[in-house]
């Protein structure tokens, strides 16, 4: 257990992060005592303390705000857990999840590479390989975003929650289907008249792009896939769409009939996820499936004329060694998709599958997932993919990151657009989250803080149940914000 003391809940978030990514699988509680004689105190595993130095960390030129002083205690707190631990952090002192945003916003500001990659590791102890990693993605996401039109375009989300069965390490509200079965088609009616009022509402925009996810779409039956995307088709208009992505994550809800249908509709982009290719992870996690089974739904997707497939994987899931993801990138090297998705595990979801190799020793995860991420890198580099977006999720062990790959020309627009928030998304379904994009800075509405924000998030219902039932309001609610 570690027991982190801040004297002011401004400082807590950044302690908190930093301190878990070098105690990955530890405890932690953290409280506020503003009277407490250090900024931030923190007693660790061993039962030995850290205190800030206060004089030290003020020493120099005069602190003027309380971001100059978090980021002293961040800078602070990160030497001292590396040089206790003998660890560093490949992403240093970053918390957040969008670290490539950071690069992004150095490019637009006319900053070359040369100067960004020295300051980010200075500045943020980020390392080399991550500072230039961070600039490249920006670069290309850069070149891809000029494509759109920020202002008059946006993206569509449409959320299906269900799946064939529930994954163990899932962080999604998703449903298995057979607990659903019976409210699948009230589901649907209530999700196209979300979708009919979004297309009304937005007919003087241009929609860019459409990505229908979950969950796994593809469990809805090829009929039901019909009345949706005829839904879709009814009230978007096309003219301006440069990507329509199916997520057909699950090989065990793939038939051809589905993927006719997909393929009628137009659908671009579809994304079959392995997540790993070893039997005994795929028995272990959940995916009631065979490997046999992924091959061959890719294999279908590709004789039916599908041309940018994007497969998911996972570094570091339960039980698994480097040699385990080596053969698993292997196998997908042979299939050759158009993008691959590597994403580490969050040592939250491995905790809660119990997976005993956590044993505390964040030297021995990092180290692992580290060779995983590079061995990921080199088969996408192998495979002539490129990275194109990053981001990271809280509590992933090591402090690593998630890392899209793609061919040139097939890096999925949306996935930048969520990343980079600079374009509106509409969302409907269960669970889906609306970003707005605002014109002006705007104080959120109901919050008590004083910050302003020029994204406007508008989140649906996560229950399925009150989803269904609730629809008129979700409806409404968007209503008031298309298009201020
Ligand atoms: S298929 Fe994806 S969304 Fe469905 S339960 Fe598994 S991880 Fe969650």
């Amino acid at each position: 257990m570690i027991q982190i003391v801040c004297k002011s809940e401004a400082y807590t978030y950044n302690v908190y992060h930093i301190v878990k990514a070098f105690f990955p699988s530890e405890e932690i509680s953290s409280k506020v005592e503003e009277k407490a004689s250090h900024y931030v105190m923190v007693q660790l595993p061993d039962c030995s303390q850290i205190v800030s130095e206060d004089s030290v960390i003020l020493f120099g030129t005069g602190i003027s705000t309380e971001k100059e002083m978090k980021y002293r205690l961040d800078i602070w707190l990160y030497c001292e857990l590396k040089r206790i631990t003998g660890h560093s952090l490949a992403w240093g002192i970053l918390t957040g999840v969008r670290p490539t945003k950071i690069a992004m916003e150095k490019a637009e500001a006319g900053w070359d590479k040369g100067t960004f990659v020295p300051w980010f590791e200075k500045d943020c102890l980020v390392s080399r390989e991550k500072a230039e990693l961070s600039w490249e993605i920006a670069k290309r996401e850069q070149e891809l975003l000029g494509k759109l039109d920020y202002e008059e375009g946006y993206s569509l989300y449409v959320g299906i929650p269900f799946c064939p069965s529930v994954c163990s390490y899932c962080s999604f509200s998703s449903g298995a289907l057979s607990d659903w079965e019976g409210r699948v088609e009230d589901y649907l009616d209530a999700l196209m008249r979300e979708l009919a009022f979004i297309g009304e509402k937005s007919v003087k925009k241009r929609l860019n792009t459409i990505y229908i996810g979950g969950g796994t779409p593809t469990t809805l039956t090829a009929l039901q896939l019909e009345r949706l995307l005829t839904c879709i088709d009814t009230y978007f208009a096309r003219e301006y769409l440069l990507e329509y992505t199916v997520e057909a994550g699950r090989p065990d809800s793939i038939t051809r009939e589905k993927l006719e249908v997909l393929r009628k509709h137009g659908i671009t982009r579809l994304s079959i996820n392995p997540q790993s290719m070893q039997q005994k992870t795929l028995d272990a996690i959940g995916r009631r499936h065979r490997v046999e089974e992924i091959v061959e739904a890719y294999q279908l997707a590709r004789e039916l004329g599908f041309d940018n497939i994007n497969m998911d994987l996972i570094a570091g899931l339960p039980g698994e060694e480097v040699l385990d993801m080596k053969d698993t990138l292997r196998q997908i090297k042979e299939l050759s998709p158009d993008s691959l998705t590597v994403h580490s595990l969050a040592i939250k979801r491995a905790a809660k599958m119990e997976w005993t190799d956590l044993n505390g020793d964040a030297g021995k995860i990092s180290g692992m997932l580290s060779e995983m991420i590079e061995a990921s890198a080199d088969a996408a580099a192998q495979m002539g993919l490129k990275p194109y977006y990053l981001y990271r999720q809280k509590n992933i062990a090591g402090n690593f990151e998630n890392v899209g790959y793609a061919k040139v020309d097939k890096a999925g627009i949306y996935n930048i657009l969520i990343m980079e928030e600079k374009q509106s998304i509409v969302a409907a379904g269960a669970g889906a989250s609306t970003k707005i994009v605002l014109k002006e800075p705007i104080q959120m509405p109901g919050s008590r803080k004083k910050k302003l924000t020029c994204l406007m998030r508008i989140e649906n219902v996560k229950a399925i149940d009150a989803y269904i039932d609730r629809i008129d309001e979700m409806i409404e609610r968007k209503g008031e914000w298309l298009w201020r």
